[in-house]
């Protein structure tokens, strides 16, 4: 059989891709694509030819079936998203389900993810941090899923669309009470825009129309005395030492 390669691309900045998949995608017999013509762009950039077969998310079932006969043929399969780590709030956990349960063998490249890339620029001391993915858009269904986290003791991660992030801000803000928050807007691109403030700051910030894709990331209610406490110590500390 083939080897299914799980391939991320860039969230923005098309320099952001690994040496590593750059290879994977040329050597592949088929890269498989959210969308096709998007993809077809990306590889064109790269010089690369491979043929462009799609894998989307209202056929993910279908679709899964005909690549995992491909990979059966032997041929080796490259799995795209439209940006970032596929299966990451994005398709393509059914083939990879579908592909480990007949026998295939999977290799995960690492690469860009918008979660992680915001996160690393929070400047958060402790490690751990829930990722949760979209919020549902619907408001009813948003409040109960923001009741959940209410207690959740680690920052929650989640991707919003310009369209949407200011509502939700506002129903986090609600629900939540004026705690600290970061935004993470159109990271890799010319205008990447990284915010940290408390909810009402970054609600305050959306009453302009927003553009771009959003990473938001939601404190626990007490970070903001945590992070205060945090952030005392590391200066003590850097004074004492800013000689090393
Ligand atoms: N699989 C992708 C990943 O690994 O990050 C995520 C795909 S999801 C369909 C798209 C969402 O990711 C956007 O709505 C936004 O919340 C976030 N996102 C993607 N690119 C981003 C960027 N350049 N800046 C900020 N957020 C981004």
């Amino acid at each position: 059989s083939g080897t299914l390669y799980i391939v991320p691309t860039p969230i923005g900045n098309l320099e952001d891709i690994t040496a590593r998949a750059i290879r994977i995608l040329r050597e592949v017999s088929h890269v498989c694509a959210e969308d096709t013509r998007h993809t077809r762009k990306l590889l064109s950039h790269f010089g690369i030819s491979t043929s462009v077969i799609s894998y989307y998310r209202e056929k993910e079932r279908e679709k899964s079936v005909s690549i995992v006969k491909l990979l059966h043929q032997g041929k080796d399969i490259a799995l795209v998203s439209d940006a970032g780590t596929p299966a990451i709030s994005d398709p393509g956990a059914i083939l990879v389900q579908h592909a480990r349960q007949a026998g295939i063998k999977i290799v995960p490249l690492p690469g860009a993810c918008a979660a992680t890339t915001a996160l690393s620029a929070a400047g958060m001391t402790d490690d751990g941090f829930l990722f949760l993915g979209f919020a549902p858009s619907k408001q009813g269904q948003r409040k109960k899923f923001l009741q959940k986290i209410k207690n959740c003791s680690y920052p929650v991660v989640l991707y919003e669309s310009p369209r949407r992030v200011g509502e939700m801000l506002t129903d986090a803000l609600a629900i939540l009470g004026d705690r600290q928050g970061f935004w993470a807007r159109e990271l890799t691109k010319t205008f990447e825009d990284l915010q940290q403030g408390s909810l009402s700051e970054l609600v305050q910030l959306c009453e302009a129309p927003q553009k771009g894709e959003f990473v938001i990331i939601i404190y626990p209610e007490t970070v903001e005395e945590a992070a205060g406490e945090n952030l005392d110590e590391l200066l003590v500390w850097y004074r004492d030492n800013s000689d090393l």
